[in-house]
């Protein structure tokens, strides 16, 4: 029987510190005794955060607040390296190879503080370091439970295009060189620890694939590789039935479909990277989350068909990091390509656009995207719009951040009747205000637009309304 590929990932939390590094070297040497495996890591929790703010505070021109910075996360690491190793000799093996990821990000602040200016290339650049930094730290943490281990850059694996921030990958080459290069690691039985959320264009300028992008490298991979399954390993027992954070009556789901478990992540349920799923719905390779600091418990299944429960609403998600900008007025009625306009305009600008609501008579057009997305976004509204402006046939460009959505998502919500109904009585009786409802074809979700300051309201009531406190049967 040909052995079962394992591609694992590994979050910031689960390598956050030596101890934590020494468990999922635990959980990796288990494996990789049954299965050959590929591991994916992040940098440690905080260091992406860090890294990016030394990249500010150089555009600021302020080289020595970005080196403190750098110094600061270069101790963090040695304390890590300092903690995991005993040996001497091993010791200095090791900070030869973070020494240099450490002196290419001086060289880099140093350079954007020369500019004042930060490119989305040197931020990609700058941002990657943590990943750098880690890998080799945890190769080093499996080799010393007796276990070959190799760490990797992910730039000579993932072929991406040259979208800096949100890279996409580019499968077929990703597949010829991640198969040319792992294949004979793993046919030596060595487990290779790959840098996660970084790729490389075929031209080999570094990119990233936005943040919490790991989770993506690990799907990319497992497609690539043809993996038999994905696990993510993270801080909590599964994908939720809520953000614990702010439901803490949230339970684990055992099984849930890709359509499901995409439309969450989409949503904003940071277990998963949005586009999480994307490389795997092909080959229908199946996703585990689990929690590396309890890797007793089963955690979540991911598969092509999910499970069907009785309710009809598997989970809940909400997302508030995102702004509602409406184009409008009375006179856009009579202009038959404003919405094509509008749209096209989004797509140039490349902001995702996460909803859209349209009232039937016309004047206002509704949409949301991130948060990150909206000045970009209305800039180029008001220079595709400015004639209409200028002779009122458009009236506004009004823009609101003060908003959150709120997804209630299950695929079996398709032929369940009333859930709109229950969903929108739970919001009543809390008084949360609807300012917009979004619910497409697929009935896999409905989402509605509310105040940010109801969200926590709207989740808990609306989480007791479906049950969902309920356990489910594993
Ligand atoms: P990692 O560092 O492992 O990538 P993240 O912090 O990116 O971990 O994602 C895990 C976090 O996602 C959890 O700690 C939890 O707070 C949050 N989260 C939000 N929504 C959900 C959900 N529906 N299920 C599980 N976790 C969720
Ligand atoms: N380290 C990256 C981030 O913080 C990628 C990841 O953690 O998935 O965004
Ligand atoms: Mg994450």
């Amino acid at each position: 029987m040909k052995p079962r590929l394992v591609v694992m990932k590994f979050g910031g939390t689960s390598v956050g510190d030596a101890s934590c590094i020494a468990r999922t070297a635990k959980i990796i040497a288990g494996v990789a005794k049954e299965n050959p495996c590929v591991v994916v890591v992040s940098a440690m929790s905080g260091v992406t955060n860090r890294l990016i703010e030394a990249a500010k505070t150089a555009e600021a021109g302020n080289v020595a607040g970005a080196e403190a910075i750098l110094d600061a996360l270069g101790q963090q690491h040695e304390t890590a390296l300092f903690n995991l190793l005993p040996d001497d000799q091993k010791r200095t093996r090791l900070r030869q190879r973070i020494e240099p990821v450490l002196a290419e990000g001086r060289r880099l602040c140093e350079g954007t503080a020369l500019l004042r200016e930060l490119t989305p290339r040197t931020l990609d650049a700058i941002s990657s370091l943590g990943e750098r930094l880690s890998a080799p730290l945890v190769a080093a943490a499996v080799d010393e439970l007796g276990v070959y281990s190799e760490a990797v850059e992910a730039t000579e694996l993932v072929v991406t295009d040259a979208f800096h921030g949100g890279a996409e990958p580019q499968m077929e080459l990703t597949r010829e060189k991640s198969q040319a290069r792992l294949g004979p690691l793993l046919e030596k039985g060595i487990v290779p620890i790959v840098t996660g959320f970084i790729g490389a264009t075929a031209e080999g300028q570094l990119t990233t694939l936005g943040r919490g992008g790991s989770d993506y490298s690990a799907t990319i991979l497992g497609a690539a590789l043809e993996a038999d399954e994905v696990i993510i390993w993270t801080d909590v027992d599964g994908v939720l039935t809520a953000d614990p954070r702010l439901v803490p009556e949230a339970r684990t789901i055992p099984v849930i479909s890709y359509r499901e478990a995409a439309e969450l992540a989409y949503f904003g349920a940071k277990v998963l990277h949005p586009k999480t799923l994307n490389p795997v719905i092909q080959a229908a390779i199946p996703v585990w989350i689990r929690n590396s600091f309890a890797p007793e418990k089963p955690g979540t299944k991911i598969t092509p068909e999910g499970r069907s429960i009785g309710g009809g609403v598997k989970a809940l998600t909400a997302i508030r990091d995102v702004t509602l900008i409406s184009v409008g007025g009375p006179g856009i009625v009579g202009l038959p390509d404003v919405v094509g306009r509008t749209f096209s305009t989004t797509a140039e600008v490349r902001a995702n656009v996460l909803l859209i609501s349209q009232s039937s008579s016309q004047n206002d057009i509704c949409f949301i995207v991130s948060t990150a997305d909206a000045q970009r976004t209305v800039e180029a509204l008001r220079k595709e719009f400015a004639h209409d402006l200028a002779h009122h046939k458009v009236e506004h460009i009004t823009v609101d951040s003060k908003i959150a959505i709120v997804a209630v998502v299950g695929e079996n919500m398709r032929g369940t009747p009333g859930i709109a109904g229950k969903t929108f009585n739970a919001l009543g009786r809390e008084s949360v205000n609807l300012i917009a409802i979004a619910q497409g074809s697929s009935e896999c979700n409905i989402s509605f637009v509310i105040e940010e300051k109801a969200v926590k309201a709207a989740l808990l009531t609306t989480h007791r309304e479906f049950g969902l406190e309920k356990a489910e049967k594993a």
